[in-house]
């Protein structure tokens, strides 16, 4: 493989803005393939208590199984500690040493965060980056908060606007309302089958100390996983944490 994509979030769950957004960039940069990463132990804190990875890695495989240039990895769920997309990406290069090109994809809301992510500096030689429009959010302000050399390994890339979250579909399933056309149905019937989302989730653990200068958030993942249980004996379940892990 030559052209690589990588999208990572968390995909809590994912929906069809996520989908939309690795085919165009896949398109528009001539990827051979976009690998879906899930994040672990997100690296910062979401406001809420994030699903279990297994249950997140499950919903992101079913949603990407049809398209044959889509991919997921476990490296992200597999990796102790904080998931940092530095660390993901370099997984990716010794994985592919023989690739020409390795591209993050990332929602506007996602690049805007940037500067806080972990070795921002180290990350953005190690990849380049495709950053894609998403409603009510504008990229104008990245070039004031950006250096020159981010804007160099930065591509910008305008997508039919899905104006779709995860925190939205969570807030539907809570209340009781559909999330069709808003996410595969493969992924709706996991949820309904594993009873996710049912409740609003309980606030998240406390903030971690504060990260020094050199450590920043990732900014596309927080809070770690837990809030709902492993799928029970014949519901699907995929592996546990711990069991069959990776380096
Ligand atoms: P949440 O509401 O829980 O934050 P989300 O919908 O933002 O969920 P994430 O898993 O946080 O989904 O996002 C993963 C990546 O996908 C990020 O880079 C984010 O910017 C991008 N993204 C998510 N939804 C869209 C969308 N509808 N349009 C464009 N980009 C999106
Ligand atoms: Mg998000």
């Amino acid at each position: 493989m030559q052209r690589l994509g990588i999208m990572g979030g968390t995909f809590d769950p994912i929906h069809y803005g996520h989908l939309l957004m690795a085919e165009e960039a896949r398109q528009a940069f001539a990827l051979e393939q976009v690998v879906f990463v899930p994040n672990g132990q997100p690296a910062h804190k979401k406001a809420y208590l994030v699903s279990a990875p297994e249950d997140r890695y499950a919903m992101t495989l079913l949603a990407t199984g049809s398209n044959p240039h889509f991919g997921c990895d476990r490296v992200e769920i597999e990796r102790p500690g904080p998931s940092y997309a530095i660390d993901t990406i370099r997984h990716f290069r010794r994985s592919y040493p023989e690739l020409d090109a390795l591209y993050f994809i990332t929602g506007a809301d996602a690049i805007l965060e940037i500067l806080t992510w972990h070795e921002y500096e180290r990350l953005i030689e190690e990849c380049r980056f495709i950053a894609v429009t998403r409603p009510g959010f504008v990229l104008d302000r990245l070039s004031e908060i950006a250096g020159t050399r981010f804007l160099e390994r930065v591509s910008f890339l305008p997508i039919p606007g899905l104006d779709i979250s995860s925190t939205d579909l969570r807030r539907r399933v809570a209340e009781g309302r559909g999330i069709k056309y808003m996410t595969p149905d493969a992924v709706q019937t996991y949820i309904a089958r594993r009873g996710l989302y049912r409740h609003p989730a309980p606030a998240g653990p406390p903030h971690p100390p504060a990260p020094s200068p050199s450590e920043g958030r990732r900014g596309d993942g927080e809070a770690i996983g837990g809030r709902n249980p492993l799928p029970r004996e014949g519901e699907g379940r995929v592996r546990g944490p711990g069991e069959g892990e990776m380096p």
